[in-house]
């Protein structure tokens, strides 16, 4: 089981100690914390698994903003997420974006979490299967890549797939590509056992309830 645990914007460097000063994640289960680039090196000084939130696809270059997973990598960043549905949303990230950053990430020899997930209107026209195809066709099958499966609707909004729509949508990406498949989308520790309960959730990809110590570890003591 994986529970990585995606800060967003939240969290700068005192901030990310103080969360980390304490935490004691089950030996049993892998644990990835994702902080804003800022507080990376922070992180990583704490001795946990720390992926970044982005990468960019080339090593350096004319690229004002970006960072490279090569950069990443001198830091002791272990992997990046990569294609969440706020860059999708916001930052006019698109599948083959995503695929160029997936790759540079695993060039560099670091993991990658890629995240995709179908809208609420494209779910009501009937679409998420045709979504999560076109999705999971960009994606390099390799032993460092998971998938996490996001649906846009339940990030942020306290609605939760139910566990059949989480379960059938994960085995149609297991039936597309090789890799491990999480969760995510409002996790909390109150519906995490039923959810990663199913046999093609492989773990979880936790937003809101991971900036919390207590709660981000009741979901990782409930992966065991
Ligand atoms: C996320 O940011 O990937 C996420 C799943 O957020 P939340 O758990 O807050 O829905």
């Amino acid at each position: 089981m994986l529970i990585a645990g995606n800060w967003k914007m939240f969290k700068g460097p005192h901030e990310t100690r103080a969360f980390l000063a304490g935490f004691r994640p089950p030996d049993d289960v892998d644990v990835v914390i994702c902080p804003p680039y800022v507080s990376l090196a922070a992180a990583v000084d704490a001795g946990v698994t720390v992926y970044a939130q982005n990468a960019h696809w080339e090593r350096d270059g004319a690229y004002t903003g970006e960072v490279s997973a090569a950069m990443l990598a001198e830091l002791g960043v272990r992997g990046s997420i990569i294609g969440h549905s706020e860059r999708r949303q916001h930052f006019c990230e698109t599948d083959e974006t995503v695929r160029l950053r997936a790759e540079a990430v695993l060039d560099a020899g670091l993991g990658v979490i890629a995240c995709l997930g179908e809208t609420e209107g494209e779910r009501e026209a009937g679409a998420t299967e045709e979504v999560l195809r076109r999705q999971v066709a960009v994606l390099p099958e390799h032993e460092r890549l998971v998938i996490a499966y996001e649906p846009v609707w339940a990030i942020g909004t306290g609605r939760t797939a139910s566990p059949q729509q989480a379960q059938e949508a994960h085995a149609l990406i297991k039936s597309l590509h090789a890799a491990q498949v999480l969760y995510g989308g409002s996790v909390k520790p109150d519906n995490a056992a039923e959810l990663l309960a199913q046999p093609d959730v492989d773990g979880a990809l936790v937003g809101g309830a991971s900036l919390d110590p207590t709660s981000f570890l009741a979901i990782c003591f409930a992966a065991r």
